[in-house]
């Protein structure tokens, strides 16, 4: 079986669901950029596909930054002067400013609600925050909440440790025909989070899982790893491999019922860069493109100058740009079955056209060759066209995706015209 065998074989609903109900498993979990809530996330996810989980000591020096000490939290509340807990952890994680120092005092109202973060303008929900890089602690809770209190003094208490420890990641290396290799990059850091981050998370998973079961020629690389310091890790502990990433993606947010945003390489236009605009712009579904900047996921890191790597950014709804963002809102409901299954189907479309991009050279140049002779021209439609188109251009110098867009037709059309042509002795692989 090959990609474009596996592309047609996938059922769009049963896929969502699946995605759907694996994300529901791991949303429970308090998750963070260390600890044991991200260790459990990737022993979940070798349930599925033999990750290999790696730790990294606190204090590793990764270029400019340190690997954090490792944090892990057993419980913690806020209790009024009742006795009564006004704000749980146990009932949401989102509740706890994640790398929260341990406490356990009585505080006025004052001092509290300098360590408290609401969000006025939805007063249903609670921000999620972090303080990963600066000793503090803190709750997030709902701006409904926040008003409730009137008490004069407060008793907090966050059962918490931030020792030394190590900060994990899990890879998955998928060995291809070829050395050279597509990244697949999503970090696994947020705690009840659905879109951002669990919905990369997961649907890097299934490709990881469904890859692993066809013949093809790259290797595939997955990264499931905290958010900005697991890809800085990565790249400092593994500086030689980059040089075999010829495309890659980051993906994150790819459930929400936004259109599908591919933002564009650093470099802007590498392959990975044409390979999505072509199947975005044959999509039946509105898409956007943007350009590269130096904000948003990870492919800041691997985009940073020092690396400039092929690796593009595939979300939903991009990076901040909707309210739930953050927030308890980015629940289960936020997160759509269809959308995933629909992510899924065109990172698997874009996988296709690099897999199936080569170059192929016509064998009987000079002149048309007679198709109708070989039973290849009956009428002019997609696959006549697509053969004349193929012939023409296939003089070495371009490659199926150059053709296909030329033509302006699908790249798939221009495939099965290909694989057609080279059955009848008109078309060969041009050995690169
Ligand atoms: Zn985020």
């Amino acid at each position: 079986m090959n990609i474009s065998d596996l592309k047609n074989s996938i059922d769009p609903v049963k896929t969502g669901q699946e995605l759907h109900s694996l994300i529901g498993k791991l949303y429970p979990i308090c998750r963070s950029i260390t600890g044991s809530g991200l260790r459990q996330t990737l022993d979940i996810l070798k349930h599925n596909i033999p990750l290999q989980i790696h730790e990294v000591p606190s204090g590793t020096k990764v270029f400019d930054w340190v690997v954090p000490k490792e944090w892990n939290i057993n419980d913690a509340y806020i209790k009024d002067s009742a006795g009564e807990k006004v704000v749980d952890f146990k009932k949401s994680n989102l509740h706890i400013l994640n790398y929260s120092m341990p406490i356990n005092k009585t505080v006025n109202l004052q001092e509290l609600r300098e360590h408290l973060f609401t969000l006025p303008d939805h007063p249903d929900w609670v921000p999620y925050k972090t303080s990963y890089y600066k000793e503090n602690w803190g709750f997030c809770l709902s701006h409904k909440q926040f008003l409730n209190l009137t008490d004069a003094n407060y008793n907090v208490f966050i059962d918490a440790k931030l020792e030394d420890g190590s900060l994990s990641y899990g890879e998955l290396y998928l060995e291809g025909r070829e050395k050279a290799e597509i990244l697949i990059s999503c970090h696994a850091c947020h705690p009840s989070l659905a879109n951002d981050n669990l919905s990369g998370v997961l649907v890097a998973s299934l490709l990881a899982e469904r890859l692993s079961t066809i013949s093809h020629r790259y290797s595939y690389r997955f990264l499931f790893i905290p958010g900005t310091i697991g890809a800085i890790t990565w790249l400092a502990i593994n500086e030689e491999k980059t040089v075999n990433i010829k495309h890659g993606l980051v993906l994150s947010g790819v459930g929400d019922r936004g259109n599908v945003t591919y933002k564009k390489s650093r470099l802007g236009n590498a392959q990975i860069d044409h390979a999505a605009y072509h199947v975005m712009k044959h999509s039946a579904d509105k898409c956007d493109i943007i350009d590269f900047y130096p904000y948003g996921y990870d492919e800041r890191q691997y985009c940073s100058p020092g690396f400039n790597l092929p690796v593009g950014c595939f979300s939903r709804t991009p990076y901040g740009k909707y309210p739930e963002y953050h927030t308890s809102a980015d629940n289960l409901g936020f997160v759509a079955p269809e959308c995933l299954s629909d992510s899924f189907i065109k990172i698997i479309s874009i996988f296709e056209v690099l897999e199936e991009n080569f170059n192929y050279l016509n064998l009987h140049p000079k002149c048309e060759p007679q198709l109708g002779r070989r039973g290849l021209y009956t009428a002019t439609g997609p696959d006549e066209m697509a053969m004349l188109w193929v012939l023409n251009l296939s003089d070495g110098n371009n490659t199926l995706l150059d053709i296909a867009e030329k033509a302006g037709l699908k790249f798939e059309t221009v495939l099965r015209a290909a694989k057609i042509l080279c059955e009848n002795n008109l078309l060969k692989k041009a050995i690169v």
